[in-house]
């Protein structure tokens, strides 16, 4: 069973994830950390359960969600992964980091892809990659059909969506991915969103007042 912690980082509170299960081994989903201090909570937290990280997978590239990647890769030796259609927004966050104030941000390697349909595993679990773009071009979202739950990222949130605003960003695609692919999963299916609280699948269906 997968068990899910969720950290808020940096100053956009950007909600980061640690999921882990029975085996020890944990997966780290959009690390915001930016502050030595931020990365000292999440591993802190690693240590204190005994934890083996083993990858780094994102929903997306932007600054919010990338923050941390360099400072675990180097601190855990991990991959890290996502989609390709992302991979232009993760090599411009350099370009526009010090205009939020990040003057110290890191340009992470890239290890591999992420796709659609793909089953990502760790320990004995399993999650289903969704393509859900529109928030970011090559925006992904995590299925856990076990657990019943998605990382979503910032496509839905709890009773707002994402913005479409930012390069790459196409307000219809958007609508599209949630009506096609998180609106079709079991409505009980938790959302672990970006930003702000979790909601479920149900809730935002008969409330999100993008869809009435
Ligand atoms: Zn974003
Ligand atoms: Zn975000």
């Amino acid at each position: 069973m997968i068990r899910v912690k969720d950290f808020t980082f940096n100053p956009f509170s950007e909600n980061t994830y640690l999921l882990y299960d029975e085996t020890g081994e944990c997966i780290i989903i959009d690390p915001g950390c930016y502050e030595q201090s931020e990365v000292e909570e999440l591993a802190g937290f690693i240590e204190a359960k005994n934890l083996k990280p083993v990858h780094n997978i994102n929903t997306h590239a932007h600054i919010d969600h990338v923050l941390g990647v360099a400072a675990l890769k180097r601190k855990y030796n991990i991959p890290f992964s996502l989609h390709q259609l992302d991979e232009p927004l993760l090599k411009a966050v350099k370009t526009y980091a010090s205009n939020y104030g990040f003057y110290k941000f890191e340009e992470p390697e890239l290890d591999s892809y992420l796709k659609e349909g793909e089953i990502f595993r760790f320990g004995n679990s399993s999650l289903e990659i969704i393509f859900v773009p529109g928030h970011a071009p090559g925006h992904i979202a995590f299925v856990s059909h076990d657990d019943r739950f998605v990382i979503g990222g910032d496509v839905l949130f709890r009773l707002s969506i994402g913005r479409t605003d930012l390069p790459g960003g196409n307000h219809a695609t958007l609508l599209e991915s949630i009506r096609n692919k998180i609106f079709t999963l079991p409505e009980d299916y938790t959302v672990y969103a970006g930003h702000m609280d979790a909601t479920t699948v149900g809730f935002e269906k008969k409330n999100n007042p993008f869809f009435r």
